[in-house]
């Protein structure tokens, strides 16, 4: 299914009569951790068979009524996006790759057979949602709106097959700074009993079902003292893939980057393929191939690999201190995070915020 609206949608706005008032706000946006409160309001946009995307409309945050048939709550067809929102020091608020963002969304959409929202309608939903929470979006340093887009199939029906009506919305968290007492290298955990994606699975989508495959294995991270879990391929359970939410890269003493190359399996990360041109800028070597664990834990006994990190939207660059499994662990969970992972981090999160030119035009006013 592949209906694109080909005129950009026209939004209503209903303000909330249950708004915070600004003490309210500011309580939260003093300290808002990750994904625990929301804004005032919320965008939502409806689609059908029959009339394509309409009623697009900016509304007050609050409960969706969904009937107990709607299909996502059975087969689960739904998708979503995630990307953040930066207070430059001007006060202005700018989005980074808002269109890769909506490019992927419509990959995850052909692949869940979902109907694809147009990159304008896209990025107008986000326009619309801060033009009403413009307040929401935090000043202090490295904090941010997450924005949070997704579209699931809202039509009654208990027959399998793609919903003939489905519901895109937009709500949005204020993000605190991920590392709350500095940068520590993260510990992660090898899943061996569980893998994330096969071959012409969902793996390059970004849909629920790929995050629900990975809580069992999160879990046993977290019971080994971990904070990530790496999967691996689901063929021959020998090459790394990506965490549960990151995706990685290893660093050559050389300079090289190397990172498991894109074959359906993982997610095409945003700040991945950042990252990927950041550092060719650089003059770094990039090579996107696939890594074996043996690899790793060869190239770090030998001293060939001199760092380890994982990327992506919420956590932006960290260092991977220790890769753990049941067999083995490797790497020092105390040492220093690596010199080329931090400039990395800082040089990408400068363009975010404004602090360094934005030189490949990555920066979207909201
Ligand atoms: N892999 C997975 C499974 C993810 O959920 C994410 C976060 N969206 C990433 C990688 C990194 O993607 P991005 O850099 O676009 O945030």
């Amino acid at each position: 299914m592949t209906t694109t609206t080909t005129f950009p949608l026209a939004f209503s706005t209903t303000p909330s009569q249950a708004a915070r008032d600004e003490a309210e706000r500011e309580e939260i946006l003093a300290d808002p951790g990750f994904g625990k409160h929301f804004t005032d309001h919320m965008v939502q946009i409806t689609w059908t068979v029959d009339g394509g995307w309409h009623d697009a409309e900016v509304v007050p945050y609050g409960p969706i009524t969904l009937d107990p048939a709607a299909s996502v709550l059975h087969y689960a067809q739904e998708i979503f996006e995630g990307l953040k929102a930066y207070r430059h020091a001007d006060g202005s608020i700018w989005s980074f790759r808002p269109e890769a963002n909506a490019l992927r969304l419509q990959r995850s959409a052909e692949r869940l057979a979902l109907p694809q929202l147009s990159t304008e309608d896209f990025i107008e939903s986000l326009r619309q949602l801060i033009a009403v929470d413009r307040s929401w979006v935090p000043s202090a340093h490295e904090t941010s709106l997450y924005l949070r887009p997704f579209m699931y199939a809202s039509e009654s029906f208990l027959g399998v097959r793609s919903a003939h009506k489905v519901d895109y919305r937009v709500i949005a968290s204020p993000a605190g700074t991920y590392f709350t007492g500095g940068i520590r290298p993260l510990s992660i955990w090898l899943s061996t009993d569980y893998t994330r994606a096969g071959r012409g699975g969902l793996g390059a989508a970004k849909t629920g079902g790929n995050y629900a495959a990975s809580l069992l294995p999160q879990e046993e991270a977290y019971r080994n003292g971990c904070a990530q879990v790496l999967f691996l391929d689901s063929d021959e359970g020998k090459y790394i893939e990506e965490l549960g939410g990151m995706n990685v890269f290893l660093v050559r003493h050389d300079g090289t980057l190397i990172t498991p190359e894109l074959r359906g399996t993982i997610l095409e990360g945003i700040t991945r393929e950042s990252v990927i041109r950041l550092a060719k800028d650089r003059g770094h070597a990039v090579e996107e191939r696939p890594i074996s664990v043996q690899e790793w834990r060869d190239g770090v006994a030998s001293g060939e690999i001199t760092e380890v990190f994982a990327c992506g939207t919420a956590a932006v660059i960290t260092p991977i201190g220790v890769l753990k499994s049941r067999d083995f662990e490797i790497g020092d969970a105390s040492a220093e995070p690596g010199a080329l992972t931090m400039s990395l981090r800082e040089e990408l999160t400068d363009i975010q915020y404004g602090r360094k030119p934005d030189r490949h035009g990555w920066l979207t006013q909201l």
